[in-house]
């Protein structure tokens, strides 16, 4: 079956613009084929898909900047211009009174697609296609993959996770896991590295070898936090039916608080990685991952559903009205829990957390994972 993923990505500034001219490069393709073909059926002549599509190397050479533009992306372009014209055919037949094709304005062109890559080589199943979206300021990978789905045995259990800044998760059960802080570490290394390479004389053996050195530590920092992610939202998808978190694509990125720039948007970058993971793990093991609005997730009191205001340095979650007292995460997991159940809050006896390392999830055994399950 054909799993479609949709994933946040942050391009720097240089590649968002570069993806934005490439983005205008199509727009200009698919409206030119457009008023080719519209000219060619209005002088009676009936042209094919690829009739289109062996048009557009000559059309390199009247706008050059197609030439930045892979060309199997430009070969979509048509692709999807005739899936246009036969979809509106189509609605016509159903005696729908539709218009004609529109040309695209600026903006209104807004999605890559790529089906031949190197990338994403950690998705499981075959790759048939990425397409790369824009919506609005914010830009989206979409990976489409066909997946042999693994169906898991029923567990009966559901889970809530609160992604945060202090721990990586805190869940519903009680677990709470240690943020990936290594990366950080190594992150550090990796400043000291850069500032060493704006010191060296560029070319030189020196340059040369700082630059070695910051390559390895890059991929060595993305493998170990892919590592901790794939292991981590495994441990989720083999042990829970129902897995509920926060949409952050809502909204959730901003509430989840401030944070000194760069660790930041790791941390950004790794929670929206690790939903991805679940959301894929979930679909082809037949379990459900349920995306819940994330307002009042952490004022909200789980035991009584009083809305308790506190900002971001109040840890724990203490109902004045219940008295319902405990860890700020452990509450909001339980109130994305209750959410995504569609259950009313109810009391229940607050017990400790139970730590996990990172070291831990890096070291797990799928039969025997040091985490509560209930
Ligand atoms: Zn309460």
């Amino acid at each position: 079956m054909i799993i479609s993923y949709k994933y946040p990505i942050f391009p720097n500034k240089v590649t968002a613009w570069k993806l934005a001219e490439n983005l205008d490069a199509c727009r200009w393709l698919y409206n030119r084929l457009l008023q080719d073909l519209n000219e060619a059926k209005r002088n009676g002549i009936k042209l094919k898909t690829y009739d289109s599509q062996n048009m557009i190397p000559s059309l390199k050479l009247t706008n050059p900047k197609l030439n930045l533009v892979y060309s199997k992306v430009l070969q979509m372009v048509n692709y999807t211009l005739w899936s246009n014209i036969k979809g509106l055919s189509t609605s016509k037949k159903n005696g729908r009174k539709i218009g004609h094709i529109r040309f695209k304005g600026y903006g209104w062109y807004n999605t890559l697609n790529y089906n031949q890559f190197k990338i994403y080589r950690k998705i499981e199943g075959c790759i048939k296609a990425v397409i790369i979206k824009r919506e609005g300021e914010r830009w989206f990978a979409i990976v489409q993959a066909d997946q042999e789905p693994q169906q898991l045995p029923e567990t009966g259990e559901a889970v809530g996770l609160d992604v945060g800044l202090t721990s990586f998760v805190v869940d519903s059960v009680g677990n709470e896991i240690e943020n990936p802080r290594c990366a950080e570490q190594s992150e550090d290394k990796l400043v000291g590295l850069q500032r060493k390479l704006a010191r060296a004389v560029k070319g030189s053996k020196n340059y040369r070898m700082i630059k070695g050195k910051i390559a390895k530590l890059h991929k060595r920092i993305n493998c170990q936090r892919d590592d901790f992610l794939h292991k981590l939202s495994r441990i989720y998808v083999n042990n829970f039916d129902i897995i509920c978190v926060e949409d952050l694509d809502v909204k959730g990125l901003k509430e989840k608080g401030h944070n000194n720039g760069m660790h930041r948007s790791i941390h950004d970058a790794s929670w929206s990685k690790f939903i991805f993971m679940l959301s894929y793990k979930a679909q082809s093991a037949g379990r459900k991952l349920i995306k819940i609005d994330p307002r009042n997730t952490t004022q909200r009191c789980s035991a009584c559903g009083s809305i308790i205001k506190k900002d971001l340095s109040v840890r724990v979650h203490e109902c004045p009205y219940c008295g319902f007292s405990c860890d700020r995460d452990y509450n909001a997991s339980r109130n994305i829990l209750l959410a995504g159940m569609e259950q009313p809050v109810a009391p229940i006896e607050p017990k400790p957390l139970h730590h996990i390392s990172l070291r831990q999830v890096l070291a797990m055994k799928w039969e025997a994972a040091p985490f509560r399950t209930r």
